[in-house]
């Protein structure tokens, strides 16, 4: 993929209302983070779950944005969803424009703002997609390069979780970082906001996203976020959107100092050989549930057996309490063990 670099500063901070909602309120709020954020962003087109809320303030909202623009001097974005937005917002001279996750998830949608955005030279941000499908995430990215967009920026905003215990969007974090992986010249922004969907988590959910060497932070901010129109959750004051970045700790992405390398190679070391024990281990229990398999054939027991599966679930997340193991984590991986457990049964089955 190619990518002019355009983002020089670590943390790259965007800044803004979930939503523009009145010209009063995106200056108040612009004034109020100038110096602090590199851009500030402001929803004019919100796409809503449900029709009953408020779905943005629409075209007039682009009008308050330049005024930002002007009393601020800052770069101004917001989320585009169609080659109309585009071509309003490039009337009015928006700086930077994002595609939101509803968008991204569909091809057709991103090929015509992609068309729309044809010579056009400003950065376009990409949110990943709802659900975890990295293959559309690049996707959109290619369509843009294609078309010859070369400043772009890959936006984590966690991907849709059911249940919603911690977080409003699971960040599922090995999907960013299998980007990085691929496309090594990609920025990477963090949407903590979006994540969490709690305003106390995005501190935490920042830090993680440096110490995994992102490249910046997208923070919805308000100056009421109480009463703000959307989200209101998960949006900070602009004191304490200063608060948040001033207490981030930024570190090295590669070690210079020769003994501290060491030490790490050391740590890797013992990693390496845990690994490989639990890998031997997984090799063991594949030939017992192998005869576990025959033994149900035999018995014509059928293979999945949903007492056996909590009783396994229970007890693995009890020993994983006791030795202060995430039980999230442990139920998670044991889930997959026995995933791949009825697999083996099946092919041993099918065998027969
Ligand atoms: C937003 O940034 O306000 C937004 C709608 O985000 P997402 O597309 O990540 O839901
Ligand atoms: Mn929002």
């Amino acid at each position: 993929m190619k990518n002019q670099k355009w983002i020089n500063k670590k943390p790259f901070l965007i800044a803004g209302p979930c939503s523009a909602e009145s010209q009063e309120q995106v200056l108040d709020i612009a004034n109020s983070i100038k110096g602090v954020a590199d851009i500030f962003r402001a929803g004019i087109w919100k796409p809503r779950t449900s029709p009953n809320s408020f779905e943005g303030i629409g075209e007039k909202g682009l009008v308050w944005l330049e005024k930002v623009k002007q009393e601020t001097s800052m770069l101004v974005a917001t989320e585009v969803a169609t080659p109309k937005h585009v071509e309003l917002c490039l009337k009015k001279n928006i700086d930077v424009l994002w595609i939101g996750a509803r968008t991204t998830v569909n091809p057709f949608y991103v090929q015509e703002i992609a068309n729309s955005l044809k010579g056009v030279n400003i950065p376009i941000l990409v949110k990943n997609p709802i659900h975890p499908d990295l293959g559309l995430w690049i996707g959109a990215i290619e369509r843009l390069n294609k078309v010859g967009v070369s400043k772009i920026a890959a936006i984590h905003r966690g991907f849709y979780s059911y249940d919603k215990l911690t977080f409003r969007n699971d960040p599922k974090w090995e999907v960013p970082i299998r980007l990085r992986e691929i496309s090594k010249n990609i920025p990477i922004i963090c949407d903590p906001s979006h994540i969490t969907g709690k305003r106390a988590l995005i501190p935490t959910v920042s830090q993680t996203a440096m110490d995994l060497n992102f490249d910046g932070l997208m923070i919805e901010t308000h100056n009421n976020p109480n009463n703000a129109l959307s989200d209101p959750d998960q949006q900070v004051k602009p004191k304490k959107l200063s608060q948040i970045v001033n207490k981030l700790i930024i570190r090295n992405a590669s070690l210079r100092n020769k003994e501290f390398k060491l030490q790490l190679l050391e740590l890797r070391n013992k990693i390496d050989v845990f690994d490989e024990e639990i890998i031997e281990l997984l090799s063991k229990r594949k030939c017992v549930v192998e005869k576990i398999g025959k033994f149900k054939i035999e018995n014509e027991l059928t293979i999945f057996q949903l007492e056996r599966w909590f009783e396994i679930l229970k007890s693995r997340k009890r020993i994983a309490s006791a030795m202060e193991l995430d039980e999230e984590m442990i139920s998670e991986f044991f889930a997959l063990v026995h995933k791949y457990s009825i697999i083996i049964q099946t092919k041993v089955m099918q065998k027969k």
